[in-house]
């Protein structure tokens, strides 16, 4: 049978690379957008495309809002019944500023997207999985480096996912579902110029071990390895996919 994955954020960047793997496998897709509707389209095409044997479909889900995540869980078990992966991956950044700064109402924005978005993703993925399927949430190496002067709130928020990873791991592990994250570097997708840094990419890219900027398509990769059953004795891990950054 046809298995499906569900992504949050699958309409651009990292989601959509992630998508258009797994179809490229022969999965169905089941994506969400919060407000690109075009964007999301044209990955489901893009899926269509790639896809050996699944099918690809969109729904507007606000990872902030409850009832939009359920809803969402909702309608994919109806469209493909059971749900084999999650790709916990919407999230956003803000504008580059010191702690000192910044203003509340920012600071809520990433904390809800990033963490309590997150963790309503996880928790009706650990109500809805079965045995035998896995969860990977999308962190970053700002959890480690700590992004002075960037955004320590979006540092901090990814510190979350990780803890997040380890606990749920540890919870879902006797029913046999496993929670890994990838630990994306500098990637390159539309996440910076939407806070005004296009340039971060080529800034600091670079810099890192390997020279460059990592394309979405290499960490849609380690999410597909997690997922996949090459990965069955791996759970609550955090695998860093950064050029060495
Ligand atoms: P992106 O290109 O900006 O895409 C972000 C995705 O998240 C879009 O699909 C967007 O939907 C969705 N989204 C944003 N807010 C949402 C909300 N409230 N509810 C539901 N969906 C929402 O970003 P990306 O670079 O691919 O990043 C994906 C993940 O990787 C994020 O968690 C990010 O923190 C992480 N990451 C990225 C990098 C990097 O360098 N790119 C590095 C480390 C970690 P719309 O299209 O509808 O706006």
């Amino acid at each position: 049978m046809t298995k499906t994955i569900l992504i949050t954020g699958g309409s651009r960047g990292i989601g959509r690379a992630t998508a258009v793997l797994f179809a490229r496998k022969g999965w169905n897709i089941a994506l969400s957008f919060v407000g690109n509707q075009e964007s999301a389209d044209e990955t489901c095409a893009l899926c269509e495309r790639a896809g050996v044997t699944g099918n690809a479909f969109a729904r507007k889900c606000d990872v902030r809002d409850e009832n939009s995540v359920i809803d969402f869980f909702n309608t994919v078990r109806d469209r493909f019944g059971a749900i084999n992966g999650v790709v916990n991956n919407a999230g956003i950044v803000a504008p580059q500023s010191t702690l000192a700064d910044m203003d509340i109402g920012r600071m809520k924005d990433v904390f809800d997207t990033n963490i309590l978005g997150a963790y309503l993703v996880a928790r009706e993925a650990a109500r809805t999985l079965h045995s035998g399927t896995a969860i990977v949430n999308v962190s970053s190496m700002a959890a480690k480096l700590g992004s002075p002067g960037e955004y320590v709130d979006y540092a901090g928020s990814k510190g979350a996912i990780d803890t997040l990873t380890i606990g749920l791991a540890k919870e879902l592990g006797p029913m046999g579902i496993r929670v890994n994250a990838v630990r994306p570097g500098i990637i390159d997708t539309e996440i910076h110029a939407s806070v005004g840094r296009p340039e971060r990419i080529a800034e600091l890219g670079p810099n890192c071990p390997l020279g460059r900027p990592g394309d979405p398509e290499e960490v849609a990769n380690s999410i597909y390895w997690l997922i996949s059953k090459d990965a069955s004795y791996v759970t609550g891990s955090i695998l860093d996919v950064s050029g060495g950054r």
